[in-house]
Order: C-alpha cells, then structure tokens, then sequence
C-alpha cells in the first residue's frame, strides 16, 4: 500500500483549486459535496463555474494562483491541464503546506482522489493507486447498484438513536440489532418518511431486547484450495458474522481478509511433522469460545471432512452439548484436477478413484497397494511430497508400471501455483529437483490433458517438466 486510505476532516477548512477547464469542473462536483470551503483560481472559468461563485458555493478569484495564495488551505487541487502552470501552482501549495494533488499526476501528487460511492454518511473510496482507474470505475458502478440508495438517510436516522448503545450490551446483541435495522426493519420502513423510521428502531429495539441470548455455535467451514473466489456463499457470509475465526496453516491471506474485521483471529496452524497445536489445545479453544456465546467458524483448508481431524472436534463439542454444523468446501483433489483438465472418473479408465494421505499419525501410511498398482486405477494423494519415494517403491512392489502417470500440483488455485507432469519411476528425483514448498496434492495414474498446461485457467501457473526437473 504506497497510499493509506483515510477520511480527512475538511468541514471549515479551505480546500483551492487552480484551473478553469474540464478538469476543474470534474474535481469541484466531488469537492462541493463537503463542508469545505473552496477557493477557486482562474483567469478563464468555464460558465459553470461562474454560477457556482455566484450561487454562493464556491469562491472565485479570477487570476492565476500566486504565492500565499494557498495558505491554511488543506487541500490544493493543480488542475489548469497545463504541465507548466500545475507544476507551478503545486510548487506554491507545497510550500503553503497543503496536501498537493496535481490531475492525472501520480508522480507529483502527495495523495490520490478514489472513486466514491457516496451515500452521505456512508462514504465507500475506491483506489487502484492509480493502476487500474476502469477498475475503480467498475467496481464503482457495481456498488452504487447494489446499495440501497436509502442507505445514507438509514444511517442518519440510526445515528441519532442513542438508546441502543444505552441498554444493548455492546458485541453481539448490539450487532445483530444494527444489522437487523439496515437490512430488514430500515429499508421497510423507509418509505414512511424518518418518523415511520423511527418507529421501527423503537420496536425494533423492544423485539431485541426481549431476545434470549443467542447460544454459541460452531460451523466447521471448508475454506477451499486458497482462491477465495472457489469459497461457498455460505462460507463468505458466516465468515462476515463470525466473532472468532479459529484457522488452520493452509488458509490462504486473502480468504482471512473476508472475516468480520472485528473477529477474534485465531491461528492454529499445524506444520507436517513440525511444531504444532496440539489438538487437544485446538478442541478446548474452540469449546471455550462457544460457551462464550461466540458464533465460531472452525476454517479448515478444502473440505473440513477430507483428512481435517474433524472428528476429533465435534466429539469434543458433542461432549459440552455445543451445536455444531459442517459447511462443504472444495478440497484440493477437486481444484488440482481442474487445472490439469482432466476427470477424477472417467468411462472405461476408472470408475472409482480414491483419497489417500501420504502419510498418518504413525508415520507413513499403509494402503491396499496391490489394488491401486493396476491399470488405469486413480489416486490424489494428499500430504504425499515426503512419503514420495515410499509410495513409488510400494507400487512397483505391487506391479504398477513404471511409465504411469504422475502429477503433482502445488499450489492449487493460487497465484504461486506450479504443475510437476512426470511419472512414477521419475516421482521422487522430479519432486526433490522442483523443491516444492506450498502444499501439494499428488496425483497417482493422471496426467495434464494434452496441452492443458498452455490454457489453464490460472494465469500463473508454471508447468515443469520432468525431464527437465531431472
Ligand atoms: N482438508 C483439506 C486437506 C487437508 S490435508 C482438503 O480438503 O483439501 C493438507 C493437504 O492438502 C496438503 O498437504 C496438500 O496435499 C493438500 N492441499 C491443501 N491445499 C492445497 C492446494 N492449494 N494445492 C495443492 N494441495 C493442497
């Protein structure tokens, strides 16, 4: 972030502008939404402008900007179009000590200007930092459709009721109240005017307060492969109302950016083989938390059923009568196999295919090999980047040709995603040479469909060849 976001107070304060033209009139529409007050600097004003000054609006001063021109000013706007005269005008507001933006001048600017959706009070800037301006234009356009335009009047309204903050205990209850306001009984009532507003908080607020706490509740959420766009609707909206997040090592950054600013954080994160929480420690926390009263998401990487100790957990909360439910989320077989374009089942090649884990609580895992060492059988095997040498001398043991296909997907879904196309004789020597660090799903009897690794859908992922890992 080279730009951090704030909200500046400019009520009574003097925000200039030098600049008569498009690019002035631009600024000023925006700058005259606020309670600052503007001082325009301009030989040639286009019309608008002229009855903006006399409407009372702004003031004008029919002249280029002169040294002392901008003192006390907060804001100072360069915007006459002209390379020449903006670095002029800028210098002096530099050295008057405001904050200068210079139009269409990154370089020279010393804050930016978002896109906003303005619903006064509610005021949501957009900024790419300049990248990407349709983007913000985009992202802009997609909000000012999705929110009420009610919504700044709800927020006026809902600003002045004090008495909620009077009687509800702040954290949930008072949460549950606002949300209830903006989403269900504010936007009902609305169109009766402020007073119809206002009998709604009332009531609104006399339901809540007759309301039993709500008791705690644990969902075990499937967080998926680390895309947050392959996360469930589902899993987005209880990770926007969880009070505590309890989160495994895979659960990528941007998937946490999701939760509820004011949740509880909690990493648990285990490193195979490594350090790590013990799991009695992760069951007593998240049974705490819940007998707290806390709405708990347990985020588990992929499916929170596919090698995710889930077991473990709800006995725990089954033992303290604590509700508990399981949200669905796209394991890693899942997201691997669709960035090599293939099927986990397919007519005639195989009609079961089966998850296994490199290796268990004992060390490395046992499996019916003989049965997986024949043809055209299919295995994604899980956790199996160590165990790598282990299941490739079991198979041999078993039969299985040589020549089978191997593919190793890192990363699956993310940006740093890379894919290893090998076979089973060349397993261990290929992964050792890519040395791979994020998680890796292997999988036994599949290869990329042809030409897949030219036209995944993953912008970043790098395919590596066996022959030239070897
Ligand atoms: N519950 C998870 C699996 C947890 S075990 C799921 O359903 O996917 C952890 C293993 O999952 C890792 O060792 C790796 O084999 C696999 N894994 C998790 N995320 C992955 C990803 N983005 N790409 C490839 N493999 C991944």
């Amino acid at each position: 972030m080279d730009h951090f976001p704030i909200f500046l107070r400019v009520e009574g304060r003097r925000i200039v502008l030098s600049g008569g033209g498009e690019a002035a009139l631009a600024k000023l529409r925006l700058l005259m939404k606020t309670a600052g007050h503007i001082t325009v600097f301009s030989a040639d004003p286009a019309p608008e402008i002229v009855a903006w000054a006399e409407n009372g609006k702004l003031r004008l001063v029919r002249r280029a900007m002169a040294p002392g021109d901008t003192l006390c000013a907060a804001l100072f706007y360069a915007a006459d179009e002209d390379d020449a005269e903006d670095a002029r005008t800028a210098a002096i507001a530099r050295a008057d000590g405001a904050l200068v933006n210079v139009v269409d001048n990154l370089e020279d600017s010393q804050f930016i200007t978002p896109a906003i959706v303005d619903r006064d009070p509610v005021t949501i800037a957009i900024g790419t930092e300049g990248a990407a301006p349709v983007l913000a234009r985009a992202i802009k356009a997609d909000l000012e459709e999705r929110l009420p335009v009610a919504l700044g009047p709800l927020a006026r309204i809902g600003k002045t009721f004090r008495k909620a903050a009077e009687v509800l205990p702040f954290g949930r209850a008072r949460r549950d109240f606002w949300r209830d306001y903006y989403f269900n009984a504010g936007p009902a009532a609305i169109t009766g005017g402020e007073t119809a507003v206002q009998g709604a908080l009332d009531a609104l607020l006399t339901d809540h307060l007759a309301r039993k706490a709500r008791p705690g509740h644990v969902h075990f959420v499937g967080g998926g492969p680390g895309d947050p766009d392959l996360l469930t609707m589902k899993a987005r909206r209880l990770l926007d109302e969880a009070d505590v997040v309890i989160y495994d090592r895979l659960i990528s950054a941007p998937i946490l950016e999701l939760a509820r600013r004011e949740a509880v954080m909690i990493d648990v994160g285990k490193e195979a083989f490594g350090p790590s929480t013990p799991q009695e420690t992760i069951n007593d926390l998240i049974v705490e938390h819940a007998q707290k009263g806390a709405q708990v998401v347990r985020l588990k990487s992929g499916d929170a059923t596919v090698f995710g100790r889930l077991d473990e957990e709800i006995d725990a909360l089954d033992a303290h009568q604590i509700a508990w439910s399981v949200v669905p989320g796209i394991t890693s077989a899942s997201a691997a196999v669709a960035e090599i374009g293939q099927s986990l089942t397919k007519r005639g090649r195989n009609s079961s295919v089966r998850f296994l884990t490199g290796h268990d609580m004992k060390g490395f895992a046992d499996h019916d090999w003989a049965t997986l060492a024949r043809p055209g059988e299919v295995a994604a095997i899980y956790m199996g980047k160590k165990s790598a040498r282990f299941i490739q001398g079991r198979l041999i043991m078993h039969g299985a040709d040589r020549h089978t296909p191997v593919t190793v997907i890192e990363n699956a879904s993310r940006p740093e995603q890379r894919i290893l196309d090998t076979t089973l004789d060349a397993l261990p020597t290929a992964l050792a040479a890519a040395e791979m660090s994020g998680p890796a799903l292997t999988f036994y009897g599949l290869a990329p469909r042809d030409a897949v690794q030219a036209q995944t859908d993953n912008p970043y992922s790098t395919p590596i060849q066996a022959q030239e890992a070897l």
